[in-house]
């Protein structure tokens, strides 16, 4: 059953000078598929709460990764305050659509920022799993310096090929229709809701199947 767990901060390092990556001890956590979320609950000393969905950025662990929005409520805080040790709530897993689970067919994942991090989690997975799925990363990101996961991204990987196109350094580029391939792959889309229905429209216009089209709308 899905309830409201305490959630410990167990450990945390800077994913960018904008983001934060958060490992949690969570009692009890029943485990989750890569590409579920999370609800996280804040309460302030008055009783006010806030509550916000972060994606598993990995199956083993409840590990997310939080950009600080300068103008938002929940994330600069989880980015710049929650220190280790500290708890919060957190209840999950989330969602039993956008998820991959271990296989052989291919998969293409489009991500646009943040969007990476359920993404990551099915890439983690595929290599945990030891699965033969080719596996294609296109990662659209303001900059390299603003890359999450870059180490891990960088190392060459069996079967796995990541594209990564900035969109504030020169040669600009936006996602177009010559970034991405034709039907055939399984497709995962992540990232702010304008960026995941540019890519949904790409797709189309190239004949992929909507009915192997998932996508996950983080706000925005
Ligand atoms: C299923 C799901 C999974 C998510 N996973 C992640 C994750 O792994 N990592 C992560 O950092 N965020 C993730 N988000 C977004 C997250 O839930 C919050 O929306 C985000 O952290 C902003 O919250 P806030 O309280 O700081 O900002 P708010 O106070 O809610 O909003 C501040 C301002 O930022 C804008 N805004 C809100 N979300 C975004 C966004 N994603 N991009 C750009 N502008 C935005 C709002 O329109 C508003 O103007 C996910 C959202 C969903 C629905």
């Amino acid at each position: 059953m899905i309830r409201w767990r305490r959630a410990r901060l167990a450990a945390a390092r800077e994913e960018t000078p904008t983001a934060r990556t958060l490992i949690f001890d969570v009692e009890d956590w029943p485990g989750h598929l890569a590409g579920q979320h999370v609800d996280v609950r804040l309460t302030a000393p008055d009783g006010y709460t806030a509550q916000r969905s972060y994606s598993l950025a990995t199956t083993e662990g409840v590990e997310l990764t939080v950009e600080g929005l300068p103008d938002g409520e929940v994330s600069p805080y989880l980015v710049g305050e929650l220190a280790v040790g500290d708890e919060i709530e957190l209840r999950g897993p989330v969602g039993g659509w956008f998820v991959w689970r271990p296989g052989t067919a291919p998969v293409l994942l489009v991500a646009g920022g943040s969007g990476i991090v359920p993404l990551m989690a099915m890439i983690r997975a595929r290599r945990k799993a030891g699965s033969a799925a080719p596996f294609q990363l296109v990662y659209s990101v303001r900059t390299p310096d603003a890359r999450y996961y870059g180490d891990e991204l960088d190392r060459p990987e069996q079967g796995l090929s990541v594209t990564h196109l900035y969109t504030r350094v020169e040669p600009r580029r936006r996602i177009g229709k010559e970034d991405l391939p034709g039907p055939g792959p399984d497709v995962f889309v992540c990232g702010p809701t304008g960026f995941v229905e540019a890519v949904a429209d790409l797709l189309l216009d190239l004949g992929h199947d909507p009915a192997r089209i998932r996508t996950e709308r983080f706000g925005g």
